[in-house]
């Protein structure tokens, strides 16, 4: 048989169909991507993926590999030495058994996505997406499913933590990729022996203080009614950006939190989900949309100057950190805060060139405590104006509900900063001597 080379190609869709064209390998010996070789001009198909084109006998080839352009260089090169070994072999008066092909890592991925999507489960699909994208991206090294070490899951870990992300959201993470372990068949008692411990902290809450003081600083409608929905329903931000004026029924007096497909959002856990209404919510609601009838269909629209038109604000966070550096609600002593005052002696300097540096944010103050503050409260016992009488919190599976809380357990960590108050309040009552 002829000394026929195996070479890496690209099946592109182009303008008249799908065609099979040369892959280009730049200067630095990695592969241009999406970049392919047509008629010696370089062009760029988006849409393909990449194929080995070998010969059997007289016979082409084409063995799919998928659009990584690193996973392809590299089912190139495997199948490259594979093929030397061969001649080496046959030139010697021996034979080569293959071994039986071993599992390339991105390819293996999308099976294990596509499996849990099989089974129906696309929840499981989607969290499992979540974690092994950013594993996949922090093994960028490996190729195949045999090479992962324990110290590629430590390396993973500390990825996640260095996002600043919480502890139980690692632990989480960790569980989806040991299950993507698990479908690669590994051995994931040696690979990953423990589950990430995470400190059950008390979740952070804003005092009433606090609150009153920055409900009291806002000078826009807007604001004041941005912040009081998450103060007031404890939506998630996500939910919040969505919010729709027909998500109100100002019959039942309540809130319904559903999918928004035109504007891409899914609800987590695909669970749709009722909130009451204050009284007074309902009415500022009213009142605002009364002030501002032309904004479109959602309650915290914001204009889109390129778009030309009303769509979901994605710049709450920033707004809120805004809001409180400009009423002095900054605490002064987060990481944030502080850095602020240390200019790097560097920047004073040069200060008319360098960069004027970023407000600081201060890190005591985000979206998602404002549904933490609100699920305290609904935990806490409160006062009955009208009896006098102190009356237990809501019950903890009607609070689940409503925070959409898919277990238990995330509800429950909210009663200890419930308790606190009431403990205190019993202490403050009791009469010592
Ligand atoms: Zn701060």
């Amino acid at each position: 048989m002829a000394n026929k080379k195996v070479a890496l190609v690209r099946r592109c869709k182009t303008p008249v169909g799908w065609r099979y064209y040369p892959a280009v390998i730049g200067k630095t010996g990695k592969l241009k991507p999406c970049v392919v070789s047509v008629a010696g001009a370089e062009v760029w198909y988006p849409e393909g993926y990449y194929a080995l084109r070998s010969f059997s006998g007289d016979q082409i080839v084409y063995t799919k590999l998928g659009n990584n352009p690193s996973d392809a260089l590299a089912a190139l090169e495997r199948s490259t030495h594979l093929r030397d070994a061969r001649q080496s072999a046959a030139a010697a008066g021996a034979k080569i058994v293959e071994e039986p092909g071993r599992k390339l890592l991105s390819k293996a991925y999308k099976d294990f996505l596509s499996a849990a999507v099989d089974r129906g489960s696309l929840e499981a699909a989607e969290v499992y997406e979540l974690a092994g994208d950013e594993f996949l991206k922090v093994i960028a090294d490996k190729t195949y499913a045999d090479e992962i070490t324990p110290d590629d899951i430590v390396k993973y870990h500390k990825a996640l933590a260095k996002r600043k992300l919480a502890a139980r959201t690692i632990a989480n993470r960790h569980k989806n990729v040991v299950a993507f372990l698990l479908y690669l068949k590994l051995d994931t008692k040696t690979l990953a022996p423990k589950t990430p411990r995470f400190e059950k902290t008390t979740p952070e809450i804003y005092k009433f203080e606090e609150m009153r003081v920055f409900f009291n600083s806002l000078r826009e409608d807007k604001h004041q009614l941005m912040f009081d929905i998450y103060l007031q329903t404890g939506v998630r931000e996500q939910e919040a950006m969505h919010l729709e004026w027909s998500d109100i029924d100002t019959s039942t007096k309540t809130l319904k939190l559903r999918a928004k497909p035109r504007w891409g959002f899914k609800m987590k856990d695909y669970e749709q989900r009722e909130l009451p209404l204050s009284k007074e919510l309902l009415e500022e609601l009213q009142t605002y949309r009364a002030a501002h009838p032309d904004q479109g269909p959602l309650i915290l629209g914001k204009w889109n100057t390129k778009k030309k038109e009303w769509g979901p604000d994605g710049h709450m966070l920033r707004t809120l950190k805004q809001l409180v550096r400009a009423a002095g609600l900054n605490c002064g002593h987060c990481d944030s805060c502080l850095q602020t005052y240390v200019t790097p002696p560097r920047r004073r300097r040069n200060a008319k060139h360098a960069p004027s540096l970023p407000p600081p944010e201060c890190e005591n103050w985000f979206l998602h405590k404002f549904r933490a503050t609100y699920c305290t409260n609904l935990l806490r016992p409160h006062l009955d104006e009208r009896t006098g009488l102190m009356e237990a919190g809501l019950d903890i599976v009607t609070v689940q509900k409503m925070m959409g809380h898919g277990d238990l357990a995330s509800t429950m960590r909210y009663l200890r900063p419930a308790e606190g108050a009431s403990v205190q309040t019993a202490v403050n009552s009791i009469k010592w001597r």
